[in-house]
């Protein structure tokens, strides 16, 4: 594994040790959130695909692709430097149609060990099947989006975007025109009332950030 996998591992070992006295009531079988909306980094696709090769080149799921797709007109750290620039970002369109993720079977998910953050971050205080959508405290949504910048910086210059794109992109080698190059840390989005609670995360997500790209 080579040092930025290492480092990704180990921030998604963090957010999980973080969230563990979290209220969450997801859990397996419970799969609402698991559709072809999901996106991710390049980095977080290149550990899909060495997980599927160890499991005996498991090829990636044909419906990969399929249906509507969400792309994102912006990456996370985008969003954040259009913030600190005080700039309108650009407007973004999410299909009402979706299908379930390829990764999903039997309301599991097959590639849980190495799924990617965009999945781990979603996270409910109340059932989402009730009311269509997961609840998420202030401070939860605030570390997920800390996690989504750091994840985003440890993969530069790599790429961002829907899940089937990034996979069909590093699976053929060819360029994909809707992924977005990843950027570094502009500033943090932490309101001030969470950056105390946050600071000893900050500081351990820096030591991992700092270990891969020192
Ligand atoms: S990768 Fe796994 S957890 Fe993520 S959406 Fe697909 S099935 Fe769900």
């Amino acid at each position: 594994m080579n040092k930025k996998t290492t480092a990704l591992m180990r921030l998604y070992s963090l957010l999980e040790r973080t969230a563990a006295p979290w209220p969450v009531v997801c859990e397996k079988g419970c799969a609402s959130c698991c559709t072809t909306h999901v996106t991710m980094t390049t980095l977080e696709g290149q550990a899909i695909l060495d997980y599927l090769f160890k499991a005996g080149d498991k090829p990636v799921p044909q419906n990969q692709g399929l249906g509507e797709l969400f792309r994102p007109a912006i990456t996370t750290n985008g969003l954040a430097r259009c913030c600190m620039e005080r700039r309108e970002p650009p407007v973004e369109q999410k299909p009402d149609h979706f299908n379930p993720c390829p990764f999903l079977e039997d309301n599991a998910c097959t590639i849980y060990p190495v799924r990617p953050l965009g999945c781990r971050v979603m996270l409910s205080s109340k059932r989402c099947r009730a009311g269509g959508y997961a609840e998420m405290e202030d401070y939860w949504l605030t570390l997920n989006q800390v996690f989504l910048q750091a994840v985003e910086a440890l993969d530069c210059p790599g790429k961002f975007g829907n899940m089937s794109l990034v996979l069909k992109f590093l699976d053929s080698g060819q360029e994909e025109e809707a992924l977005l190059t990843n950027e570094p840390v502009p500033g943090l989005m932490i309101p001030r009332e969470h950056q105390e609670d946050a600071g000893p995360v900050l500081a351990e997500i820096n030591r991992i950030l700092a270990g891969a790209m020192g």
